[in-house]
C-alpha cells in the first residue's frame, strides 16, 4: 500500500486541480492520499469524489501556518473538522494576512526593478482563497522577470529575503491545540527542512510531544537529508511521535516533489485512522446540543 499524506492543488499553491490531483495519483501507483492545502479545506470535497472515481483514498488535511519564535512552521491537521470555531477563526485570519502582506511585497519588488502588479498575481491565484508566495513567483515568471518559482524564492521571495514581508501566523503551541479542539491530529511538517533543526531542537520536540500531545513529525520529506532522516526517526521513536512520510507535491510548482517520491509506512497510517476513529466516537458522545 502506497500512502502519501502531504500534497497539494490549485486551492492553495499547487498546480493540480483537486481532482487532478488524485488522477495524477492514481497514475503513480498510490493507494491513500492526504491533500494538505495551506490554511484553507476547500479543495476536500472534490478530492474525495474524485478519489472515489479513481480507487485512491483522500485523508482529508490543512497544512496551518504556523510560527515558533517569529519563525514559520507549517502544522500538518488530518481530519480536523473546518467548521470548529477556534480553528476556523484563525484560519480566516491566516487568509487576510497572506492577502495584506501582498501589496509591501509587490512595493518591495518594484524598488527591486522586478515589478508586477497585484492584477497580474491574481490572475495566478485564479479562485484560490490561499494567496501564497508561489502564486507571486508564478506573476514574475509571467512577466519575464524570472524562469522558475525557486530563482523566484532564490533572488527575492525566500524568507528574509529582499522582497520577504511577514504575515500573521499562529503559535506552533496554539496551532496543536486548535487543531485537537478541532478533532484533528497534529503533525509537524517538514520539521528540519530548511536550517530549522535549531529552531525544534529535540528538547522542543519532546515539550511539545509530552506537554502539548503532539501526534507525528514529517520523517521523509524531500527537505530532509539522509542524516536528518535517521535520526528524525529515532527521536520520533523516543519520543512517541508518529513518523510520516510525503511527496509535498505541488504540481509543476516545485521540481522534484513527484506523487510518491516519499511515502507513510502502513502502520503509521493505521494508527493515524484509529487515532481519528477514537476522536470522531469522543465527540460523538458529547451530550447533544439543545436545539430550539
Ligand atoms: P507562503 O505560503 O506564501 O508563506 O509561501 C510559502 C510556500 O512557498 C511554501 O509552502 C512553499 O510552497 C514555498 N516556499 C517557501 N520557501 C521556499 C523556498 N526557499 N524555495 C522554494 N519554495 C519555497
Ligand atoms: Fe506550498
Ligand atoms: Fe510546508
Ligand atoms: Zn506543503
Amino acid at each position: 500500500m502506497r500512502i502519501d499524506l502531504h500534497t497539494h492543488s490549485s486551492v492553495s499553491d499547487g498546480t493540480d486541480t483537486p481532482a487532478e490531483l488524485m488522477r495524477n495519483a492514481r497514475i503513480a501507483g498510490l493507494d491513500v492520499v492526504g491533500l494538505t492545502d495551506h490554511d484553507t479545506f476547500d479543495g476536500l470535497d472534490e478530492a474525495a469524489a474524485e478519489g472515489a472515481l479513481q480507487g485512491v483514498q483522500l485523508v482529508r488535511g490543512m497544512e496551518l501556518s504556523c510560527s515558533r519564535q517569529g519563525s514559520s512552521v507549517h502544522l500538518l491537521a488530518y481530519g480536523a473538522d473546518p467548521d470548529s470555531p477556534g480553528l476556523a477563526t484563525e484560519m480566516a485570519r491566516v487568509r487576510d494576512g497572506r492577502l495584506g502582506r501582498l501589496a509591501g511585497v509587490l512595493a518591495k519588488l518594484a524598488a527591486l526593478g522586478v515589478p508586477v502588479s497585484e492584477a497580474e498575481v491574481m490572475a495566478q491565484v485564479g479562485d484560490s482563497p490561499s494567496v501564497g508566495r508561489p502564486h507571486i513567483a508564478d506573476a514574475l515568471i509571467a512577466a519575464g522577470h524570472v524562469i522558475d518559482r525557486q530563482e523566484a524564492f532564490d533572488r527575492f521571495l525566500a524568507d528574509g529575503g529582499p522582497a520577504h514581508v511577514p504575515r500573521y501566523t499562529i503559535e506552533l503551541e496554539r496551532g496543536i491545540e486548535l487543531v485537537h479542539q478541532a478533532g484533528g491530529l497534529a503533525v509537524i511538517a517538514h520539521p528540519w527542512g530548511r536550517g530549522r533543526e535549531r529552531l525544534l531542537p529535540p528538547s522542543v520536540l519532546g515539550i511539545l510531544a509530552n506537554d502539548h500531545r503532539l501526534d507525528g513529525i514529517e520523517v521523509d520529506h524531500q527537505d530532509h537529508d539522509a542524516d536528518i532522516r535517521r535520526r528524525l526517526r529515532s527521536l520520533a521513536d523516543s519520543l512517541g511521535l508518529l513518523p510520516t512520510g510525503s511527496s509535498d507535491y505541488h504540481g509543476v510548482g516545485k521540481l522534484d516533489h513527484d506523487l510518491g517520491c516519499n511515502t507513510t509506512d502502513p502502520e503509521v497510517f493505521y494508527e493515524i485512522q484509529r487515532r481519528l476513529a477514537r476522536a470522531e466516537s469522543s465527540t460523538n458522545r458529547l451530550p447533544p446540543q439543545t436545539s430550539r
